[in-house]
């Protein structure tokens, strides 16, 4: 038997900006779609007109953008649907499926108050469920589904199993509103059907709307899609991750600097494993997806495991791409661009500077004597290091440096034979040369410093500190 094609969906609602919860959803639906060569599309859940904004949207696509998770065919937009979603309203009328209900608000509230007072369950049931057309008032009204009042619903979840409801626990909901207008729960259910989506795959908040969905879907004898209820991300305490925690929104890390790939894979890990695995490629993580990886307790956000996954990633990003990274991500914290003697300067020294970054900021900070410019003044810690001595000491290197071949060896050589002459270490040189070429006291090795700004840089750092 052949397989529908796997349509896979992120229907964010536009009332905030970029969850990181939301971008995992996001991560995972995209993940799914593209290991089945399927389709991954957009749907922005507008309807919500007071607390929905163009800017919101905007940045939610800015933030897929930064992920790299690029979508199929264009945004769909909720609201534009609102015909389509009143014209099933209609159709589950005409098939006795929903019903139009007459009760007022005060009704439903008499309703709840006698209820109570006769320890009832408070959930509102309709008297006009089964009333003819030909006894209907002519007074404005709700649409709303007829439930099934016995028996029970048991939606097979991907990731939570088996879940069953007790079907008297659900209530004959309002598709349309008194003023005509549908909800959000029926403009899902008819989304999700007409986009083709065939895996909603979605926060475990969602799980109990799943029943109220599935009514639907029954109702109007369309096939479920397969849901997949993801569990929720957690902070380091085990409790559901907020501002407390940490930055909570995916813009803030791209503008701390976090790597989009890093970013990737650690979100990837979040929930969802694969043996032992916790770096890998995009690729690897295309390959290996799959729902049943999905872990049903929520995973606990660990901003170490990070940071350690973003350097990672910088170290194993080709040179040219993460110079690429870096200057955007400098555009988009308003930053000054690089000079183009700053470019070459990154671009010799990538190799280097790449090694151990966590982020964009730390690598930057390695970066630091590519960036700046003579004299160099050393930060507090790295002058700490220059003293009468070691000036005196370094001083002696220059002619040295005049006329030696500008290779690792022939450096390394030049140091040692300084630091033997006055019978020291070469480790005890570093401090005060460090000083002198990045003056800092976090830098690549001094050797890569000298190999990356040349002889005549390193010749006048030297000369200008040592007088
Ligand atoms: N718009 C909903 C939200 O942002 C998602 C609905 C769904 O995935 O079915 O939480």
């Amino acid at each position: 038997m052949s397989q529908a094609p796997v349509v896979t969906r992120f229907a964010p609602s536009p009332t905030g900006a970029l969850h990181i919860g939301g971008a995992r959803t996001a991560l995972f639906n995209y993940l799914f779609a593209r290991h089945h060569g399927g389709q991954f599309l957009l749907r922005i859940e507008d309807t919500d007109k007071a607390r929905s904004s163009a800017e919101n949207t905007q940045a939610i696509l800015d933030g897929l953008n930064w992920l790299g998770l690029d979508w199929d065919g264009e945004p769909l937009s909720q609201a534009s649907r609102a015909d389509r979603h009143i014209e099933v309203a209609h159709e589950l009328l005409a098939k006795g499926a929903a019903f139009k209900c007459f009760s007022t608000q005060d009704d439903i509230e008499a309703f709840r108050e006698s209820a109570r007072a006769e320890g009832k369950s408070t959930m509102f049931r309709s008297p006009w469920r089964d009333v003819e057309a030909a006894d209907h008032p002519d007074a404005p009204f709700t649409v709303r589904i007829k439930a099934p009042q016995s028996g029970s619903t048991t939606i097979s979840d991907a990731v939570q199993g088996d879940v069953t409801w007790k079907n008297d626990q659900l209530d004959d909901m309002i598709l349309l509103r008194s003023d005509g207008t549908p909800v959000y729960m029926l403009a899902v259910v008819v989304d999700d059907f007409d986009m083709g989506i065939t895996h909603v795959i979605r926060g475990d908040d969602h799980l109990a709307n799943a029943f109220r969905q599935s009514l639907i879907y029954t109702a109007m004898g369309w096939d479920l899609p397969v849901y997949a209820h993801i569990p929720l991300i957690f902070g380091p305490d085990g409790k559901k991750l907020s501002k407390r925690h940490g930055a909570t929104g995916a813009a803030e890390y791209q503008m701390m600097g976090y790597p989009a790939a890093g970013m990737r894979n650690y979100l990837t890990r979040l929930g969802w494993s694969h043996g032992d695995d916790e770096f890998f490629t995009d690729a690897q993580a295309i390959e290996w997806f799959g729902l049943d990886g999905i872990g049903k307790a929520p995973a606990r956000f660990d901003f170490k495991k990070l940071e350690n996954i973003c350097g990672l990633h910088n170290a194993a990003t080709d040179d040219a791409a993460l110079l690429h990274e870096i200057e955007a991500f400098l555009h988009a914290t308003d930053a000054p661009a690089l000079t183009e003697a700053q470019r070459d300067g990154m671009s010799r020294g990538m190799y280097c500077l790449k090694e151990r970054a966590k982020t964009f900021p730390d690598l930057l900070e390695k970066a630091h004597f590519i960036l700046t410019s003579r004299p160099i003044t050393p930060d507090d810690k790295a002058a700490k290091h220059l003293n009468d001595v070691s000036r005196g000491i370094l001083s002696e290197l220059t002619p040295h440096l005049q006329n030696v071949s500008w290779s690792r060896d022939a450096l390394e050589d030049a140091v040692a034979q300084l630091a033997a002459a006055h019978e020291t270490k070469l480790g005890k040189l570093a401090g005060p040369l460090r000083s002198v070429l990045a003056g800092r006291a976090v830098s690549p090795s001094v050797f890569d410093m000298m190999l990356v700004i040349g002889r005549e840089e390193t010749i006048g750092r030297l000369t200008d500190a040592t007088g």
